[in-house]
């Protein structure tokens, strides 16, 4: 059994990432430039924040963080979307998710330029990715695959199961899976015997949000688990959603919480905001 190391992975990417900004043309809008915006004062959305700005400057990314208050109306929230937009010194927008319950999320989301929606949120981007053409992917899942490819983790064949459906994770996930020939299934809280449908696969990720759900029992010997789950444990430890002590033994691969999937999300912002860059720039295709 290998662990796969996420912050190794993302170091080395980093790196990378840092030698395509230095090569970047200098002009008169600067390096690539990533807004944040924070709304409200969640206290994990400022680590995740921090986070963020913190890798900008590790690449050399020019970075802007608008911190709005709690009770922000959607007309000023959606008034600084529009003048990042407008902005061209600012390549890449990121809203932090969740926004407080009184705003629209999703129609803030769709206000984000397509072209500089650095999350791949926007039903532009999805529709790129679902037709084959990607361009701005979705961090988390862009994230996994990087792991793959890292390990040589053959994909192309493959049964691979993704638990979980949403936008930001399942979904993109399974179609960057199907994009590389995998025989892709996709499970959610209505899937009837799960764990018969994951057992049978070569390649199982896991996205859900339920701490250590999927058990030894669910995987067969030399499976691949990808564990995407930020979760806290009885005694309020971080965990995944994949049981790693029983899981670990029976696999070929498998990603730890901490130290796996996390590590690559806000390392593959960084990736999309140069490309957000390169594609406003005529650089990229
Ligand atoms: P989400 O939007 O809440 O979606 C959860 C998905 O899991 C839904 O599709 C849901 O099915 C499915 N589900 C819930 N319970 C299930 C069950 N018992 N059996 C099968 N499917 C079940 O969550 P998300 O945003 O994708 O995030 C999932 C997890 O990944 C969370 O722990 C989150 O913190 C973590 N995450 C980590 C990163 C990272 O950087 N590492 C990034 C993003 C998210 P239905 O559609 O049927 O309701």
């Amino acid at each position: 059994m290998q662990i796969i190391d996420g912050k190794l992975v993302a170091k080395l990417t980093r790196e990378d990432i840092a030698g395509q900004v230095a090569a970047l043309p200098q002009d008169e809008c600067g390096k690539a430039g990533l807004a944040v915006i924070l709304v409200g004062d969640d206290p994990a959305s400022q680590v995740y924040v921090r986070n963020k700005i913190n890798g900008c400057a590790e690449v050399g990314i020019e970075s802007t963080l608008i911190k709005l208050p709690a009770d922000a109306t959607q007309e000023e929230v959606a008034g600084k979307i529009a003048s990042l937009n407008a902005d061209p010194a600012v390549n890449g927008i990121l809203l932090q998710l969740p926004v407080p319950k009184h705003l629209d999320e999703a129609a803030l989301l769709r206000m984000i330029d397509p072209a500089k929606d650095v999350d791949g949120c926007h039903y532009v981007q999805k529709g790129k990715l679902w037709t084959g053409e990607p361009e701005l992917i979705p961090c988390t899942p862009y994230g996994v695959m990087r792991l793959l490819d890292h390990y040589d983790i053959p994909i192309e064949g493959k049964n691979a199961v993704v638990v979980g459906r949403s936008n930001l994770v399942g979904k993109p996930l399974a179609q960057l899976l199907l994009d590389r020939n995998a025989t892709v299934t996709i499970c959610h809280s209505r899937t009837k015997d799960l764990g018969a449908v994951t057992s049978r696969a070569d390649i199982v990720c896991v996205a859900i949000g339920k701490a250590k759900f999927l058990k030894a029992d669910m995987v067969k010997e030399g499976a691949v688990v990808i564990d995407v789950g930020m979760d806290r444990d009885e005694n309020g430890k971080l965990c995944g959603d994949v049981d790693y002590a029983e899981v670990a033994p029976k696999c070929s691969y498998i990603t730890p919480v901490p130290g796996g999937v996390g590590p690559m999300t806000v390392t593959m912002l960084l990736q999309n905001t140069v490309k957000a860059y390169r594609l406003q720039k005529g650089l990229d295709k």
